[in-house]
């Protein structure tokens, strides 16, 4: 039995974490590779390392002095290497660090070095062996990640007993270190657990799971118990966050489940994410989360006769993908098509889209409506259970809801409604109470 755990930077932030993390580590003994972020933020309004070396990086690299930056983080690492009584040799490794950053470091190289040192903190912590990531996750030239590479210099991991790794970095042919976007110490974890052929990923931060809804939504939003990956991503492409998105990507395909668990709490069960297929739908309840995102707007072509004319759509999404907007759904009825899009995507495109629109379509009115949000209610238990639909439009209209738009994804997993920008809260609560 073999299980990968990664924990964020909020599980490292001082000694008492790390404290917690070891006993979290110690309790199971199938929890063999570790992989860890940097220490992150103690308190609000408190520094993330990674934040840190960014700034350092910057200063340095326009010629100002960083020394007063730089010292935040040896403190940092010193106060918990010497409250854990470890004796890793920090001072050397930090005035390596330093050396190169006034030599011109790249912010990638910087970066990591929040996450290399809390490594190697911890595998002296836990007497587990130290694995750099820079000998496991590996980047084409040009920074995208490279899978193959990566897979091939992973399987090392396999002949190892435990193993602390860190997170976020690796590196290119060339040797520089490269990060994956922020947050991606969850990708880490989720490329050991596939390498160590885990079977289950451990996530532990600084929640009790995955909510069925934003908590700054719905204060009370209940943790969901289990979710599946497709449902995951459904709700995760509507705005809902937790996990980075990409680190799904390797343990679903191997079918490994996502515990997300909370460090301060290890007593709480978490969410469970696992392959599509392996959850049983809730009868009480068809929903598993709502998430929603503001911020769209709807074009709406109108035409007589509009069904009748051959590949209209068709061209309207030429258009669409002439201008490279991704639309998001696309309601439409006899003599309409809508095309959904989020505002960041039509940024600048309006009036040369209008145009083109004008010019290629010939419709006979088009009418823009922005300040639309969409939300998501997801659910497996919503495949072939009558009455959902009912029940969440009967939700929407007794809240005093307009719905604007409406599309219902073949898979029944999906239910998405538009409506005004000012009712995006109020509708997620209606939903929620009506469902949970
Ligand atoms: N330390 C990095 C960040 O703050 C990566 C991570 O924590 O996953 O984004």
């Amino acid at each position: 039995m073999c299980k990968t755990v990664k924990f964020g930077g909020s599980s490292l932030a001082d000694a008492a974490q790390f404290q917690k993390v070891k006993d979290i580590i110690l309790a199971d003994d199938a929890r063999r590779f570790v992989v860890v972020s940097a220490p992150g933020k103690r308190y609000k309004g408190d520094d993330k390392i990674t934040d840190l070396l960014y700034e350092c990086q910057s200063l340095a690299q326009s010629g100002a002095p960083f020394d007063h930056v730089f010292g935040r983080i040896e403190r940092r690492f010193l106060q918990i290497r010497d409250r854990l009584g470890l004796s890793v040799d920090l001072e050397a490794k930090l005035s390596d660090i330093r050396h190169i950053l006034e030599n011109g470091a790249s912010p990638d190289y910087a970066a990591s070095r929040g996450e290399y040192l809390s490594a190697l903190l911890m595998a002296d912590y836990l007497g587990f062996p130290f694995v750099d990531a820079s000998e496991l996750i590996c980047f084409h030239d040009d920074g995208t990640y490279d899978d193959e590479t990566t897979q091939s210099r992973t399987r090392a991991l396999k002949k190892l007993d435990r193993a602390v790794i860190p997170g976020f970095y690796g590196k290119r042919r060339d040797g520089s270190v490269r990060t994956f976007s922020r947050g991606g110490s969850d990708i880490t974890g989720a490329i050991v657990a596939r390498a160590t052929e885990s079977t289950l990923y451990e996530n532990w931060t600084d929640v009790d799971g995955f909510l069925m809804a934003d908590p700054h939504i719905v204060p009370d939003a209940r943790v969901i118990d289990t979710v599946t990956y497709s449902e995951l991503r459904e709700l995760s492409y509507m705005g809902a966050t937790v996990l980075h998105e990409d680190s799904i990507f390797p343990v679903r395909k191997a079918r490994i489940p996502i515990n997300v668990r909370n460090t301060n709490r290890p007593s709480a069960k978490g969410t469970m994410i696992v392959p599509d297929g392996q959850s049983t739908p809730d009868k009480s309840c068809p929903l598993t989360g709502i998430a929603g995102s503001r911020g769209f707007t709807v074009i709406t072509l109108q035409k007589d006769n509009l069904h009748a004319e051959p590949a209209y759509a068709y061209r309207v999404l030429g258009i669409l993908a002439r201008h490279n907007v991704i639309v998001e759904c696309m309601p439409s009825g006899i003599d309409t098509i809508s095309i959904v899009a989020s505002d960041a995507a039509l940024r600048g495109k309006m009036d040369a889209i209008y145009h083109d629109i004008l010019t290629d379509c010939s419709p006979d009115t088009v009418e823009i409506a922005s300040c639309i949000a969409l939300v998501a209610s997801v659910g497996i238990g919503m495949v072939r259970t009558k009455g959902v639909a009912a029940n969440l439009f009967s939700a929407l209209a007794d809240a005093g809801i307009n719905v604007r738009i409406i599309d219902q994804g073949t898979s029944e997993m999906n239910l998405i409604v538009g409506v005004e920008q000012r009712d995006f809260e109020k509708a997620i609560k209606a939903i929620y109470r009506r469902f949970v």
